[in-house]
């Protein structure tokens, strides 16, 4: 059996060690190819976009594809999108896989923002220090609001300066620990944090942070209803592929 993952997520590549010592089946993750150091995955991998919907449903006809995983990150609308439409067309299963959101406690100082022009704008009149963790695709919102100081953080280097008037941009990738995180914040003399909703533990250190520190966190939401029937184990994708594969077999 034939399963294509799309990657882009620890969540992703848990699945690909899953999926490399199953028997029968021949996977092959996908990426992007956003990032330079892709973390090699134990099974067969591409790099690239597949030319939009129809070039998604071409790939998985020519590669005799039976099931695919969407295990992108829960920010990656567009992608997600085309692997619903795809997998309908094409008549095979989709399986998401999709980590969990952060949910709020009682000593978060969370600001809710639709998304990130609404992130900009709760940011207020008056000049702020931002910790801005939220992708280097998304900055451009904030050339909106030059009246702060950013402190961005971004995995690799920016192909082109922010426009920004007044930024430092610095490079890390999870997991990040929480004490050097409240380092971070405290020595920058950061007022508010700007981060998606990504979930998951590798970037969860900054909210701790800002939690302990009680620096209030604007907070972006995913995006939709996309992650309805998403499972977030990849242990369950596992179960649910064996499972598609029993009952091609007729067993
Ligand atoms: P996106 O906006 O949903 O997708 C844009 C286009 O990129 C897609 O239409 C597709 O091109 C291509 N693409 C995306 N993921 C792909 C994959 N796994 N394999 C092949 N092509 C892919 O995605 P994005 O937000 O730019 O994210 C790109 C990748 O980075 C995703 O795979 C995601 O898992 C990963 N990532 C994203 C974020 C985030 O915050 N958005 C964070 C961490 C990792 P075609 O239309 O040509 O097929």
């Amino acid at each position: 059996m034939r399963v294509l993952v799309l990657g882009g997520t620890s969540e992703a590549n848990k699945l690909a060690h899953l999926l490399a010592e199953a028997s029968g089946i021949s996977a092959t993750m996908s990426f992007a190819g956003r990032t330079k150091a892709i973390l090699a995955p134990p099974i067969s991998c591409r790099i690239g976009g597949f030319g939009g919907v129809e070039g998604l449903i071409d790939y998985l006809k020519a590669e005799n594809i039976d099931v695919l995983v969407d295990a992108t990150h829960p920010f990656a609308e567009q992608i997600s999108r085309h692997a619903e439409i795809a997998a309908k067309r094409a008549k095979i299963l989709l399986a998401v896989l999709s980590r969990p959101a952060w949910v709020r406690t009682v000593q978060d100082l969370w600001i809710d923002a639709a998304d990130k022009t609404d992130a900009a704008l709760a940011l207020g009149h008056e000049p702020r220090r931002v910790f801005l963790t939220i992708g280097r695709l998304q900055i451009e919102a904030f050339a909106k609001a030059p009246q702060h100081f950013y402190l961005v953080r971004t995995i690799e280097p920016l192909a082109l300066p922010p426009r920004l008037p007044n930024y430092r941009v610095i490079h890390g990738r999870g997991p990040f620990v929480v004490e050097a995180e409240e380092k971070l914040l405290r020595e920058e003399s950061i007022d508010v944090v700007v981060t998606k909703n990504s979930g998951g533990e590798a970037a969860f250190a900054k909210i701790l942070a800002a939690r302990n520190l009680r620096i209030p966190v604007i907070m972006v939401a995913r995006p939709g209803e996309a992650m309805q029937a998403a499972m977030h184990d990849p242990g369950e994708v596992m179960d649910c592929i064996l499972r598609h594969q029993l009952a091609r077999r007729g067993v």
